[in-house]
């Protein structure tokens, strides 16, 4: 195959060049450029790159069986992987199935949650609202369910069509109310979207706990997750996150949800859960939740690939490595690190109106006006250009244009978790470089 032609259809005619291999953080093409993967792919290579443990425990498995039909058989590596995925967990979580990447965890956290209000004589309740923007997956169920128009809109009609709530930002009312009002005021909306839509019939709010590609990794203040939990709570709605951008460690936590003391009902989980070694995601939940399903004929759900041996020996592999190396705190403190240097370089471009995040998954935002927030005009094209010199530059960062609630040119700075300080600094170099190559 040559550099021109291909018979596959992505999204984009940008031409990129083949993929050699990965080591740690750095990725090379086939002319040998080394590319620092400072996006861990779209947030998934939380563990780096060829993990040399990783691979041999998946090629262990390999020699046994590399699929078995979870309704044939029991696996130890899907049982190994359940059990160790419930003791990273808070307590309360304890029920797990398998899926093989996020869309399919959100929607399959929809349907339990269905499942589970009609085995409990709540058949009324069918709505689920999600956020205002928000991404949750691009299969037609999570697509409706994401809180952004331009993606939805070339599918239109779609399904029923799903509530939506404004999600927090971190810096519309910052002048007028303080932190702790402005995350009341936020939770607050879903009260009153649950009132509008009728309390009988809601059955969930969906939401990432900080926004991903949606938003840039905004994080709401800390009021707004402890009231929105005693909101669902009063209305007997059940709380879905989608952590399938922020779980598995990737903010410091093994699930985002723990920094606010706060247990969701369910959790969807994926990209860094198998981590890049293999299509893998889950849904955890509480007994309480599952066992009426399982009561009342069992999850009326499955996919064929879902718990088979290879994936979940590769995750288990995953969380092993989180663990045994310490690679959650390491998210942790390089996350400060690494925020504390985009600040500084915050400091000396004016053009970058935000640093904002948790752990790894943290992100900057390039403005008009720091003042204002004002976004750059939409034709400067500024999240595709300045992502196009970091990667001539061997620099691999995520960027959206996101419009709607907030509007801006979003840059997302999420390397693996493995990333050590010196490696922080090739990154801001490279950062430092293409931005003033940016701004030429
Ligand atoms: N939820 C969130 C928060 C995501 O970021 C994504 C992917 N970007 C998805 C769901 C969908 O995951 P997948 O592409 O694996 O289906």
């Amino acid at each position: 195959m040559t550099d021109t032609q291909s018979y596959l259809f992505y999204q984009t005619r940008t031409p990129r060049p083949f993929l050699d291999r990965g080591e740690g953080i750095y990725l090379y093409d086939e002319s040998g450029k080394r590319y620092i993967d400072a996006s861990s792919g779209a947030m998934v290579s939380n563990i780096g790159h060829s993990n040399p443990r990783v691979l041999a425990k998946m090629k262990a498995q390999m020699d046994k069986a590399t699929f078995g039909y979870r309704l044939h058989f029991r696996t130890h590596p899907s049982e190994d992987l359940a059990a160790k995925t419930v003791a990273m967990t808070p307590d309360g979580l304890d029920r797990v199935f398998f899926v093989s990447g996020g869309s399919e965890a959100v929607e399959s956290a929809v349907k339990l949650a269905r499942q589970c209000a009609l085995a409990t004589g709540q058949g009324r309740r069918h709505k689920v609202i999600s956020r205002y923007p928000s991404y949750h997956g691009c299969t037609f169920g999570a697509l409706d369910l994401t809180g952004y128009d331009p993606l939805r809109e070339p599918f239109a009609p779609m399904m029923e069509g799903m509530p939506k709530v404004a999600a927090p930002t971190t810096y519309l009312d910052r002048d007028a109310l303080s932190e702790e009002e402005r995350g009341i005021r936020y939770a607050e909306l879903l009260r009153d979207k649950i009132e509008e839509a009728g309390p009988d019939t809601v059955l969930a709010f969906l939401m990432e706990p900080i926004g991903g590609a949606s938003t840039g990794a905004l994080v709401a203040p800390d009021s707004y997750y402890t009231r929105i939990r005693e909101i669902c709570d009063a209305y007997g709605v059940l709380l879905i996150f989608d952590e399938v951008m922020s779980g598995a460690g990737r903010t410091g936590k093994f699930l985002a949800a723990e920094h606010w003391g706060i247990t969701p009902d369910i959790v969807a989980l994926s990209k860094g859960f198998g981590a890049g070694y293999a299509p893998l995601g889950a849904i955890i939940a509480g007994a309480r939740l599952v066992e009426p399903v399982l009561d009342s004929g069992g999850f009326q759900h499955g996919f064929t690939y879902a718990g088979n041996p290879l994936a979940c020996a590769a995750g288990l592999a995953v969380l092993e490595e989180l663990e045994n190396h310490n690679l959650i705190e390491n998210a942790a403190r390089m996350g400060e690190v690494l925020k504390a240097k985009l600040q500084a370089l915050m400091a000396r471009y004016p053009i970058i109106g935000d640093v904002r995040g948790k752990g790894l998954l943290l992100a900057f935002e390039l403005v008009a006006d720091r003042e204002t927030m004002q976004p750059l005009p939409k034709d400067w094209n500024a999240h595709a250009r300045l992502v196009e010199i970091a990667y001539d530059l061997g620099l691999i960062i995520y960027s959206r244009r996101t419009r709607g609630g907030i509007e801006g040119d979003h840059f997302l700075i999420c390397p693996p978790l493995v990333i050590t300080e010196p490696q922080i600094d090739e990154i801001m170099h490279l950062l430092d470089t293409a931005l003033a190559r940016y701004a030429e």
